[in-house]
Order: structure tokens, then sequence, then C-alpha cells
């Protein structure tokens, strides 16, 4: 494998590599104690017409998975949907031997690791992750669903038994949604790798055109950040809370403008862009981010907080995030590129920069 992941209860390789959807049931079984009693693969309706078939050609005809397939968006990641997920694998005879594949984006990913996290107690799963952003939900071991209160309030921690990310299959994700998965890659660089971002500059200049050696490296070295970090801090206590860096003020936004008109990512760069600002503001830190930002706009990012959004509502969303407290709001800052640091930020300090 390319990587290999430590989670408390096993280890688990990714499989980072061009066309390996050829080989899925192969890498799947090179993984199992006992060879799997069935198989459902859980697909995301979009990916399933691109890839499903693929996929499929790998398993021996005594072998073949059932499929199930799921709507594509936000909206598959639904009590209805989990509870339908359930039935079918109830129905097609899954046990406790039998393994989930995800196919799809991170809305597969936490649905059918949800499932596989509850079937029976806990089955084993396999991630195939197919968007950029996937890199960043396809390890780490946090599934879930949403609930009408909230995204992701449901879920449970359920490490993958391996993950296979053929980076052949992003050759088809619109270019919306490189972006969005691109921001997450910017910010691990931001919070643990400076030299990633130099390498992202000197490397990625087109979105829509990256050489697939070059799509190898960039989930590897991503990925590779994200795992160190989950390491350390399974269950978020301490350093995992940095992977929120950009997220307060992006959560808020996307939430504000309304999922599905601007992706998670893009409002993610925003904030970003807002908390680098608010670093050198609080922290005294000397961050150069200009080239950064620069860079990004070269990417196709817009860096403004988007017209509609009325700061005031955007602090009332920040408030209502699960991570703060009284009349703070817990910010993830930086001290220096790869030096973060959790801050309480006072919300006349997010008002004032806001309204600059
Ligand atoms: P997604 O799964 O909805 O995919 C985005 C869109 O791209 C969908 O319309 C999908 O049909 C399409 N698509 C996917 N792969 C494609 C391909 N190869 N070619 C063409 N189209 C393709 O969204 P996402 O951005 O991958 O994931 C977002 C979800 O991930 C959110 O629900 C978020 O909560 C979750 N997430 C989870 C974690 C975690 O740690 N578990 C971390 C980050 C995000
Ligand atoms: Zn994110």
């Amino acid at each position: 494998p390319t990587l290999t992941i430590a989670s408390r209860s096993h280890e688990y390789p990714v499989y980072i590599d061009q066309d390996i959807r050829f080989h899925t049931f192969n890498l799947i079984n090179a993984q199992l104690s006992h060879p799997a009693s069935a198989y459902m693969i859980v697909a995301d309706k979009n990916v399933a017409d691109y890839y499903l078939t693929e996929v499929l050609s790998s398993f021996p005809e005594s072998k073949k998975p059932f499929v199930s397939l799921i709507p594509s968006g936000e909206s598959s990641k639904t009590f209805d949907m989990y509870h339908q997920l359930l039935t079918e694998a109830l129905e097609n005879g899954l046990d406790r031997q039998s393994v989930i594949i995800a196919l799809g984006g991170g809305v597969t990913g936490d649905l059918a690791g949800f499932t596989a996290a509850t079937y029976m107690r806990g089955i084993q799963y396999v991630q195939m992750p197919t968007t950029l952003l996937a890199h960043d939900s396809s390890v780490g071991g946090k599934t879930g669903i949403n609930h009408a209160h909230g995204k992701n309030l449901i879920g449970a921690f359920h490490p993958p038994a391996a993950v296979i990310y053929d980076s052949e299959m992003l050759r088809t994700l619109p270019i919306q949604e490189w972006r969005s998965g691109f921001a997450e890659v910017i910010k691990h660089g931001f919070i643990a790798e400076p030299e990633l971002l130099d390498w992202l500059e000197r490397n990625i200049t087109d979105l829509s055109h990256i050489p697939s050696e070059k799509i190898n490296e960039l989930l590897e070295r991503s990925i590779r950040i994200k795992a160190h970090i989950v390491e350390e801090d399974e269950k978020e206590q301490g350093v995992r809370a940095y992977l929120n860096f950009g997220h307060t003020l992006g959560h808020s936004i996307e939430a504000e403008v309304g999922y599905g008109h601007m992706t998670h990512g893009e409002a993610v760069a925003i904030g970003m862009s807002f908390a680098l600002k608010l670093s050198e503001r609080l922290l005294g830190s000397k961050l150069s981010y200009n080239r950064i930002l620069d860079y990004m706009k070269t990417l196709g990012y817009s860096l403004q907080i988007p017209s509609g959004c009325a700061h005031d509502q955007l602090i009332v969303r920040m408030r209502r995030d699960k991570k703060s407290s009284h009349n703070d709001i817990n910010y993830v800052l930086l001290h220096s590129i790869g030096q973060p640091q959790l801050v309480k930020v006072s919300e006349e300090d997010i008002l004032r920069l806001l309204e600059e």
C-alpha cells in the first residue's frame, strides 16, 4: 500500500494509484483474515454510471456484490436512506462476515460507513473515494448522517478495513468539486506543512489539468498529514481540532448561503483567508499570506464573503457551532504556517474584522 494508517482498533492500508478499481476484489481480500461471506456496494448514482461496471468486473462470478445505489448529494445522508440500506443489507443476507464497499464521495463514505458501523454491531467496510474532498473524509474513521437539527450530528467512529483510491476516477469530477477538495489540501499545508504549500504552488497551477502522477502525489501528501493528526488524536480532544482551521467561518457561510449554492471547500477557503488575517491581528503573527491567497485566486477561489451574508447572522451561526462557549468563539489561528493554536476569540474582535 501507499500508506498504512493506525487506528485504535487496527491498522489499515491506503492504496493510491491509477486504475486500481480493476483490482478491487483482490485488494480487499488481501486485507481480510477470513473470506467475506458477501459484499454490498453502496454507490453514488453519478459515480455508478461511470465506474460501477468496472469495479464489479474485478469480482469473480460467484462473489458478485449486491449493489445499492443512492441519489447523489448531501440529501442522501438521512435516517431514511440509512434505514433503507440496513433493510437491503438484511434482505440480501449480509452477516457479520460481510463487507460493505463505499463507492463515491464523502456523502457515500459517511453513510455507508455509518451503516457498516451499526449493522449487527459493526461489520467491515472499505472506502473507494471518488472525490478529492473524500481524501479528507475517507481516513480518520468518522462516519455519520445528518439530522434536521444539523449536519453530522448522528455518527460513530468506525475506521475502514482499507481505502482504495483510484486517482483515475477523479477525471470526471466537476471543477467546483476539485476546488472544494483542494481547499482541504491547502488547509493541511497551513496547519501542518509549509512545504506542501510550496509544492502545490510549483506543481498544481490548473485544477482542470493535473497529470496523474501529480494527483497521486497530492493525495498521498495530504492524506499523510491528516493521518498523522488523527493517529495522535483519534477522538478529537486535542490536535484534531486544528483540522477545523477555516471551518468556523466556513461552516457559517456555507449554511448562510444555503447548502448546494457553494461547495464546502469554497466556503472553507474564505474562512481560511479570514483566519489568516485574524491570526496577524490577534497573535501578531507574520504569515506573509498574500502570495498564497493570490495563488488561490488564480485557481478560481473567490475569497470574499458573499454579499448576501449578513455579518451578525454569521456570528450567530458561529456561536451555535458545537465547538464554541460563552461569548467567545473557539478559533484555530496560526502562529506561523504549520503552527496552529486554539484561541478563544471574542465576538467583537470577529465582527470588527468582518466589517473592514
Ligand atoms: P459528495 O459525496 O456529495 O460528492 C460531490 C458530488 O460529486 C456529487 O454530486 C457526486 O455525485 C459527484 N461525484 C463524486 N465523484 C465523482 C466522480 N468521480 N465523477 C463525477 N462526479 C462525481 O461530496 P464530497 O464533497 O465528496 O463530500 C462531502 C461530504 O463529506 C459531506 O457530507 C461532509 O460532511 C463529509 N465529510 C466527512 C468527513 C469525515 O471525516 N467523515 C470529513 C469531511 C467531509
Ligand atoms: Zn472541511
